[in-house]
C-alpha cells in the first residue's frame, strides 16, 4: 500500500501543489486541516479544492481522518516528499531518480542525478511521527504542540544536517559535499564506496583506526561530537579513505553529557575494530585530550536554521498572496522550532527512541526516471 513513484510529480498541477502546501501550512496549528481552512489558505474555490483534496487522498498524498472535534486532512509522508521533491526538481538540483540505496533508522536514501547526469545522494529524513508516544510521559510540550511535529522534526533534522555538513566541509573534514536541501530532504555528494560495516579487510588497520580516532578529536576541537560515530556512519571510499556521514544528532562539546557522548563514539570504534579486525590499541582519545580551537556548534546554532524555515514559509505566503495572519497570531506562545528540536533531542537516547517506528513510514518508492520535458511546471 501507499507506494508511489515520482512519475506522479508530472501529473500534479500547480493547483494540486497549492492545495498540498495549504495542508502543510494548516498543519502548523491544526492536527487535522478542515477542507474549508485549506480552501482559505489556498485561496481557491471551495468546490475545486474539495475535488483536489479527494483526488490527493486517492494518491495517498493526503489522508482524511476523523478527529474528536472535527474531521480534516493531513499530509502523509508521501505528500511531504512530493512537496520537497517538487522544489528540488524545480530548482534543477535533481533531474532524475534512481534506486533506493539505504533505509536508515531515521531516513530513506536514494540515488538521484542532476542536470549534468552526475549521481547524487538524496536523504529523506523521517523523524518524530510516532515518537511522541514515547516522550509524552516525560515532557508535556506535545500537548500544546500538534501532531504535525513530525514535519518539523524531519525538517529541522535535515536543515541541521545540511548546516553541519557545510561547516565541516568548509574546515576540510571528509564529509559528502552538501548540495541543496528543502523541507526534510538533503541532496549531497554520493560517496563511492560502502559503509565500514560491510568491510572485512583493510590494507592498514592501525592507520584507519588512528585516522578515525583523529577525526573524533578534530571534531571535538571544533566544538562538536558526532554522537553516532559507528561503522554504519563511516563510509570507506574506493581509495580506502573514510568519509563521515549522518549528522542530525551532533552535539556540542559544551553539552552536559558531552563527555559521555565523546566516550561512546570512541568506544564504538574500539569495539568495532576489536570485533571485526581483532585489533586493540592502548591508545585512544579521552575528553581531556580536546583543545578547542573553533566553534562549529555555535556557528550552526547561530546560522538560524529555525529562522530560515520561517522565512521560507513567509516567502511562500507572500508569493502566493495568501493572508495567513490570523493563523500566525495564534502561534505567538509556541516554542521556536529550535526549542522544539532541542527539547526533543537534547538527549540522544530520545532521538533514537523517536526513530524506531519510522521504517513503517516508508511510503515512497522512487524508481521511475523522468526528464526535463516531464518536469512539473508551476
Ligand atoms: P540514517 O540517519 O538513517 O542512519 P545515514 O545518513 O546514516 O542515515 O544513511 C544511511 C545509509 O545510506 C548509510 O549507511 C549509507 O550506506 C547510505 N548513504 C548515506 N549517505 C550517503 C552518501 N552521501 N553517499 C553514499 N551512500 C550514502
Ligand atoms: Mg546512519
Amino acid at each position: 500500500m501507499g507506494k508511489l513513484d515520482v512519475k506522479i510529480l508530472r501529473y500534479l498541477t500547480p493547483e494540486d501543489f497549492r492545495v498540498l502546501t495549504a495542508i502543510e501550512m494548516g498543519m502548523k496549528n491544526h492536527e487535522l486541516v478542515p477542507a474549508l481552512l485549506a480552501t482559505q489558505i489556498a485561496n481557491l474555490r471551495y468546490g475545486g479544492v474539495h475535488k483536489l483534496l479527494k483526488e490527493m487522498c486517492k494518491h495517498k498524498l493526503l489522508s482524511y481522518e476523523r478527529g474528536k472535534r472535527y474531521d480534516g486532512y493531513r499530509l502523509t509522508n508521501a505528500g511531504y516528499d512530493y512537496l520537497a521533491l517538487k522544489v528540488l526538481t524545480q530548482r534543477g538540483t535533481i533531474r532524475s531518480f534512481g534506486n533506493q540505496i539505504g533505509v536508515g533508522k531515521e531516513s530513506n536514501i536514494y540515488i538521484v542525478a542532476n542536470e549534468e547526469q552526475t549521481s547524487l545522494c538524496l536523504k529523506l529524513h523521517r523523524l518524530g511521527r510516532t515518537c511522541f508516544r514515547n516522550i509524552k510521559g516525560k515532557r508535556d510540550y506535545h500537548q500544546h504542540r500538534h501532531s504535525a511535529s513530525w514535519l518539523y522534526l524531519s525538517r529541522i533534522s535535515a536543515t541541521r544536517e545540511f548546516a553541519y555538513m557545510k561547516a565541516l566541509l568548509d574546515r576540510g573534514f571528509p564529509v559528502p559535499k552538501p548540495i541543496d536541501f528543502n523541507r526534510h530532504c538533503v541532496v549531497m555528494e554520493l560517496v563511492e564506496g560502502g559503509p565500514l560495516c560491510n568491510i572485512n579487510e583493510v590494507d592498514n588497520v592501525e592507520a584507519l583506526y588512528d585516522e578515525l580516532m583523529d577525526l573524533i578529536v578534530r571534531l571535538a576541537n571544533h566544538g562538536v561530537i558526532h554522537g553516532d560515530f559507528n561503522e554504519f556512519n563511516i563510509m570507506i571510499k574506493d581509495d580506502g579513505k573514510p568519509v563521515i556521514i549522518d549528522f542530525p544528532q551532533m552535539v556540542s562539546t559544551e553539552h552536559e553529557n558531552a563527555e559521555a557522548y565523546f566516550e561512546r563514539d570512541v568506544n564504538c570504534i574500539r569495539d568495532f575494530f576489536k570485533r571485526r579486525f581483532g585489533y586493540e590499541s592502548e591508545l585512544y582519545p579521552t575528553f581531556q585530550d580536546i583543545s578547542r580551537e573553533d566553534s562549529i556548534d555555535a556557528e550552526v546554532k547561530a546560522s538560524g536554521f529555525a529562522k530560515q524555515i520561517e522565512k521560507e514559509i513567509d516567502t511562500f505566503l507572500t508569493e502566493n498572496g495568501i493572508d495567513y495572519k490570523e493563523e500566525k497570531d495564534n502561534e505567538d506562545s509556541e516554542d521556536s522550532e529550535e526549542e522544539i528540536y532541542e527539547n526533543c533531542v537534547d538527549n540522544i537516547e530520545d532521538l533514537k527512541c523517536q526513530l524506531k517506528d519510522l521504517q513503517l513510514q516508508n511510503e515512497i518508492v522512487v524508481k521511475e526516471e523522468f526528464n526535463a520535458s516531464t518536469r512539473v511546471s508551476v
